[in-house]
């Protein structure tokens, strides 16, 4: 099955008492033993839940992996993946992931023992330099929020296995529509799930995909160990959302295939970050590894713009967190996604006060368009 039909089929299957062709909601923390010892293959909602369950086999079939596991919230998923190490070990991590990733890393798993070094994935000296005897894993982020920058999987995986490292990836910008990191060779892709998997910006819910028999094994039992599996309902809105992911993704894209080309012509812009620019670092090996690219963009003013005065200047945008709904989106990094990260760290990676950053939505480009006209006439 292609792509799209595994969106809608690929864990779903009309089901329960009356053939309900949209799988039901199992709300429920328990169930009941048919004898001792004898379940029908459920007895326990954090271990397992049948509507968690149909939406985990989607994913994984989406990423073409072994396994899936859909958590609370995207940080859940990471805090559980990150649980894979012991005290002592050694991770290599991109320097400009998301904000509450580099918070989770630097502030509150360095009190467990876990080393971390946050450096550029743009060279393979760079990273090869970082390495240490203890590192055991690397984590990457690609396209990278909020600058978009890219990382090229195929040279991760390669330094990974000759350092006998675990990969990981984090694909929550481009989704497994646009890029299947496993096939790659990448051992485990976590989400956000919260954002185009889902869609609507109506739950915060995330997802660890396997590669292997022996990860999901680790990985359903950090899940079940912790406690950071999704609920019911939000994982039934995660699988709804994902059926319409393919289309909703090629909508996304070309709308903000249209705005980076207006953003780029405009006077009041320093700089694009869209990857689907020819004359983006990133542009040729993004054209290689993933199949479009994608609804997120970040931009720079000129020096000196009255960048508050833009940001209140937008109608349509709304100024909020998050990313990879239908209605689009406008943020300030610097204060709001990553104000988690130190200020002169973000200084370091380009997260400057001038940056802006898009989730490009589902509406009329035409719109968008005009929304930014009129929000960029204030800088
Ligand atoms: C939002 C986001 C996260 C965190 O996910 P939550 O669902 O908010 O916990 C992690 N990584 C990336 C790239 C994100 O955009």
């Amino acid at each position: 099955m292609k792509f799209e039909t595994l969106s809608i089929h690929a864990g779903n299957r009309p089901e329960g008492a009356y053939n309900a062709v949209a799988y039901p909601i199992y709300q429920t923390s328990t169930f009941m033993f048919e004898d001792i010892g004898k379940t029908k293959g459920f007895d326990y909602s954090r271990t397992a839940n049948p509507t968690r369950k149909v939406l985990e086999d989607t994913i994984a079939r989406l990423e073409g992996g072994k396994a899936g596991f859909a958590f609370a919230t995207g940080m859940a998923a990471e805090a559980t993946a990150i649980h894979l190490l012991s005290a002592g070990d050694h991770v290599v991590c991109g320097d400009d992931v998301y904000g509450g990733t580099y918070r989770l890393f630097a502030d509150v798993m360095t009190r467990f023992g876990i080393e971390f070094s946050f450096i550029r994935m743009d060279s393979r000296q760079r990273i090869e330099d970082a390495i240490r005897p203890n590192t055991k894993m690397i984590w990457i982020e690609t396209p990278s929020n909020p600058l978009l920058n890219i990382v090229d999987i195929e040279m991760i995986v390669d330094i990974a296995k000759k350092n006998n490292m675990l990969s990981v990836i984090d694909n929550t910008f481009a989704s497994p529509y646009l890029q299947n990191p496993i096939a790659l060779g990448i051992d485990l892709v976590v989400h956000s799930t919260t954002k185009y998997l889902n869609g609507h910006c109506d739950v915060v819910s995330g997802a660890i995909v396997t590669s292997t028999d022996e990860l999901s094994a680790r990985v359903h039992y950090l899940q079940n160990g912790m406690g950071t599996c999704a609920a019911p309902f939000d994982s039934w809105l995660v699988l709804r959302g994902i059926e319409t992911l393919a289309i909703r993704m090629e909508k996304h894209q070309q709308n903000a295939a249209k705005v980076a080309d207006y953003l780029v012509a405009h006077p009041a812009v320093d700089k694009v970050f869209y990857p689907g620019l020819k004359d983006h670092p990133g542009h040729d090996i993004a054209a290689r590894q993933m199949k479009g690219f994608g609804g997120m963009m970040s931009f720079v003013l000129k020096k000196g713009s009255n960048v508050e005065e833009v940001l209140r200047g937008f109608d349509l945008f709304a100024l909020a967190e998050s990313l990879g709904g239908a209605a689009s989106l406008v943020e300030h990094p610097g204060g709001m996604s990553h104000a988690s990260m130190p200020e002169d760290y973000r200084q370091t990676v380009g997260i400057t006060n001038e940056l802006i950053r898009l989730s490009i939505g589902l509406e009329n480009a035409d719109d968008l368009i005009d929304d930014l006209k009129k929000a960029l006439k204030k800088a």
